[in-house]
């Protein structure tokens, strides 16, 4: 077999060894039912127990209490930036956004089809490089949307944001989700696409509170609604069963990990490490400001973009792969989310002081 590299990819994204090499088994049989996990009817017995081990997992990893649902759909995260306000927003009403990088910038995009937006902050003055501490909200918006981690920015909610009244929190937690604690109860819908910290592409995680699933339209399209994910158990139409079984494979390995806490302490110690590289080197520099730096995305330059090529050959040549920067921020991207080994951080500080004693000035 192929050796393994270090995969920094933002998503698709590195998973857990163990996931990969129980998946190879039951891609050839599921158990002992002699049929693939690709080949299981959604209604066959094995497969409805691989989505209740799924879906209880998620329930016991993330405490979500029972007047919310957890539901497995698919469009990926970009689908919940419309599905939300065309079910929570009419043209008479306000949602305010949270603007912190451009993921954000397109929910917005997708809100305003369906009604007004008040953009309660935004970072962009300074290209998305910080969390704004002011927010201002308007009178009784219909939710509050935010994006939890900027995958692209580097930058991160150190908590959530409080909001004004009894407005439902909205979150895009695609590329931070379950990796620290989260207080579901301080949310009205929690939304992931699974690719970063789940799972594979094709599932998107959506924990929702009861009540706005049953204020919902019923008068938009059957799949665009949630009760309807909500009564069918997700099985309205043929869910993503793949997807589903790989993050009920994540979670249980999360929950042997020893959950979210622990989680948090070694995604903390990862990225800790590389940031406590970055503050002291005379060659890279972090671009998030430091007390919104992201625990899943460390974005990083040299200030000479030849050099940042050069850097990400090299490294490439070492066996590390995926640093190449988003091009809105240019640069350098190391995303290290929970499957990501802490000695594929290691290997990646000892590349970048190699490549410093190099190229010192
Ligand atoms: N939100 C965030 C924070 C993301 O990083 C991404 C990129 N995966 C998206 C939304 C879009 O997700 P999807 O590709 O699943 O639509």
């Amino acid at each position: 077999m192929t050796e393994r590299i270090y995969n920094f990819s933002a998503g698709p994204a590195a998973l857990p060894l163990p996931v990969l090499e129980q998946a190879q088994k039951d891609l050839i049989s599921l158990g002992d039912t002699g049929i693939g996990i690709l080949e299981h009817s959604h209604r066959s017995k094995a497969f409805l127990a691989v989505y209740e081990a799924a879906e209880a997992l998620c329930r016991e990893v993330a405490a979500v209490p029972d007047n919310y649902k957890v539901l497995f759909v698919q469009g990926g995260a970009s689908t919940q930036f419309f599905t939300i306000p065309m079910n929570f927003l009419s043209k008479d009403q306000t949602a305010d956004y949270l603007v912190t990088g451009s993921w954000s910038k397109k929910a917005v995009k997708e809100a305003k089809m369906f009604g007004n937006v008040n953009v309660a902050c935004s970072s962009e003055d300074q290209n998305f490089s910080y969390i704004p501490e002011e927010v201002n909200y308007s009178d009784k918006p219909a939710y509050v949307h935010f994006t939890s981690n900027n995958t692209i920015y580097g930058t991160e909610f150190a908590s959530e944001p409080q909001v004004p009244g009894d407005a439902p929190l909205i979150c895009d937690a695609s590329s931070d989700i379950f990796s620290r604690p989260l207080d579901i109860t301080k949310y009205g819908i929690v939304y992931a696409g699974a690719q970063k910290n789940l799972g594979p592409s094709g599932v998107t995680l959506v924990i929702i509170r009861d009540d706005l699933i049953a204020q919902g339209p019923s008068d938009i399209p059957t799949m665009l609604q949630y009760r309807t994910h909500s009564e069918a158990g997700s099985m309205y139409n043929t869910p993503p069963t793949f997807g589903i079984y790989i993050l009920g494979q994540v979670l249980q390995w999360l929950k042997d990990q020893g959950g979210l806490s622990v989680m948090q302490e070694k995604n903390q110690a990862k990225a800790g490490k590389l940031y406590d590289y970055l503050d002291q080197s005379k060659l890279f520099k972090p671009t998030a400001a430091k007390k919104d730096r992201s625990l899943m995305n460390v974005t990083f330059v040299t200030g000479d973009a030849d050099l940042d090529a050069k850097f990400i050959a090299q490294a490439t040549a070492a066996g590390l792969d995926g640093l190449k920067g988003h091009r809105s921020v240019g640069g350098m991207r190391a995303s290290i989310y929970n499957a990501f080994p802490e000695a594929g951080v290691d290997k990646l500080i000892e590349t970048m002081s190699q490549f410093e004693q190099e190229h010192a000035s």
